[in-house]
């Protein structure tokens, strides 16, 4: 059975002091769960001080998206060398706001996709239908085509190894979730997709809270969550992570 895996997207959230208190309401309660893992991913500037505070925890560091150059003339740029200096274990690319406000095309997330791999950290690639794209019943053939980018440029066993996480841009921040048959549908064609990757770990992301996580987490090919707004709330993600680790009966539809 695949492991849960919850991770917190802090976005572009927090402070020094914001951090500090978020993570010391995390913490304790996290290291207490069995069953699942979890880590947060948090802004570049913050890297140093959440690598520290998660020394010797059972939550592991992610970055929020990396550059797809190595080095040189990429002014603002932050490579996949240099989160993996933070001990990062995991970097977002493909995330919807990427793709839409910075113009992160299918062929640059499969290049950011390639960095994260070549330091021997776990891509979490981002794939989702926008609101316009899931009336007009071409969701599949949208994440098929932002799959494929990635499986073109590294190869379907490299999609194997790494957690992709579907998230309909519909339910980002919005607070309008996809409901756990819509979530199942979509996790089980790139299961399906991905040739019946039984060991690969597909989270739902968008608009999870306490509230829907359990529902959700209980699919038969739901193994875990993205948690936007929520993981900035203690008691939500705490609450979210909980049910990941109790969620050991699967629904199959
Ligand atoms: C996200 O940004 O990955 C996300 C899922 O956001 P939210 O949980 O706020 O919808």
């Amino acid at each position: 059975m695949r492991a849960k895996l919850v991770a917190g997207n802090w976005k572009l959230n927090g402070s020094l002091a914001e951090n500090q208190a978020l993570l010391k309401a995390i913490l304790p309660p996290l290291a207490l769960l069995k069953g699942a893992d979890f880590a947060v991913c948090v802004p570049f500037p913050y890297l140093a001080q959440a690598q520290q505070a998660l020394q010797g925890q059972t939550v592991a560091l992610g970055a929020q998206d990396v550059c797809q150059f190595e080095s040189g003339a990429y002014t603002g740029g932050v490579s996949a060398a240099m989160i993996a200096d933070f001990g990062c274990r995991y970097a977002i690319v493909g995330h919807s706001e990427r793709r839409s406000v910075f113009g992160d095309t299918d062929e640059i997330v499969a290049e950011k996709f390639a960095a994260v791999m070549k330091q021997g950290m776990t891509p979490i690639l981002c794939v989702g239908e926008t609101l316009a794209e899931r009336e007009g019943g071409v969701t599949e053939t949208v994440v098929a085509r932002q799959l494929d980018a990635v499986v073109k440029r590294n190869g379907i066993a490299a999609l194997g190894k790494s957690v992709i996480a579907y998230e309909p841009v519909w339910a980002i921040g919005t607070g309008r979730t996809a409901s756990p048959e819509q979530a199942q549908a979509v996790h089980a064609y790139i299961r399906e997709r991905v040739g019946a990757a039984e060991r690969l770990p597909i989270l739902y992301g968008g608009s999870v809270k306490a509230g829907n996580a359990a529902q959700l987490f209980a699919m038969a090919d739901v193994d875990g969550g993205l948690i936007g707004g929520a993981s900035l709330v203690a008691e939500e993600f705490v609450a979210i992570c909980r049910a990941a680790a109790g969620a050991k009966d699967r629904v199959t539809v």
